[in-house]
C-alpha cells in the first residue's frame, strides 16, 4: 500500500498517509479480491473491515491551543495508526480529522478487538501540550456485493451512532443495522 504510491497527489501532505483519492482505488481492489476469493476467505473466516475514525471535539483542540497544535495532534494520531495497525492493513487520511482504515483478513471478533484497542490507545495517549484526545470509530464488514459508496455510508452511520452515544467508542454497523433504514439493502432484497 505505502510503497506503491509514488505520486505525491495520492498522499496527504501533513501525515503522508494515502488520501481519499487513493482510498477510492483501493476499496475497488479489495472488493474485487473478495469477488474472486470469497469462498476460500469465508471458509477461513477471514474478511475485511472498513472503519471511519473521527477525532472527538477536534474543533476545541484548535480553539484552545491553535491550529498548529491541532496539526501536531493529527500527525501524532497518524503515527499511532501506523504503529498500531498491521503492515497489510490500509490507512488513509480522509480529510480534516477523519481517517479510514481497511482492516484485512480478520474475523469479526478480531476486528472489533483491534479497533477497540486502538480507541483505547488514543484515549490513553498524552499528546504534547494538548493532553488527552479521544476518537470515535464506526466500522462495517466489507461485503463485495455491496457498492463501495454504500460501505462507506455504513461505516459513517456507525460512526454517527458512536458520536450520538457519547463519543470515545466503537460501533459496528452489523450491530445496529436492524435499527436503521439502509435504502440499498432494501433494494437488494427484491432480488
Ligand atoms: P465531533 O466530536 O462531533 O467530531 O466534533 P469536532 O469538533 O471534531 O467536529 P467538527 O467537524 O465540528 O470540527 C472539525 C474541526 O477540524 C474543524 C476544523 O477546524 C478542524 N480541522 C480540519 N482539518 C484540519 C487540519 O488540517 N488541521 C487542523 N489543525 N484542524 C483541522
Ligand atoms: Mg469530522
Ligand atoms: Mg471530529
Amino acid at each position: 500500500n505505502q510503497v506503491a504510491l509514488h505520486d505525491s497527489k495520492e498522499r496527504d501532505l501533513l501525515t503522508k498517509l494515502p488520501n481519499r483519492q487513493s482510498f477510492d482505488a483501493r476499496i475497488l481492489q479489495v472488493c474485487e479480491h473478495f469477488r474472486s476469493y470469497e469462498a476460500v476467505d469465508r471458509l477461513q473466516n477471514k474478511s475485511s473491515w472498513i472503519a471511519m475514525l473521527d477525532i472527538d471535539h477536534f474543533k476545541r483542540v484548535n480553539d484552545t491551543f491553535g491550529h498548529l497544535y491541532g496539526d501536531e495532534v493529527l500527525l501524532v494520531f497518524s503515527q499511532l495508526m501506523e504503529k498500531h495497525f498491521r503492515y497489510n492493513d490500509f490507512l488513509f487520511r480522509f480529510g480534516g480529522e477523519e481517517f479510514v482504515v481497511i482492516l484485512n483478513l480478520v474475523n469479526q471478533d478480531d476486528a472489533e478487538a483491534t479497533f477497540e484497542r486502538f480507541r483505547e490507545a488514543i484515549a490513553n495517549h498524552v499528546f504534547p501540550t494538548v493532553g488527552r484526545v479521544t476518537v470515535s470509530i464506526g466500522a462495517a464488514h466489507i461485503d463485495s456485493a455491496i457498492m463501495p459508496t454504500t460501505l462507506l455510508d455504513r461505516a459513517d452511520k456507525a460512526l454517527y451512532h458512536a458520536k450520538d452515544n457519547g463519543r470515545n467508542q466503537l460501533t459496528l454497523y452489523e450491530k445496529i443495522a436492524d435499527t436503521i433504514l439502509d435504502v440499498d439493502d432494501n433494494e437488494a432484497e427484491l432480488f
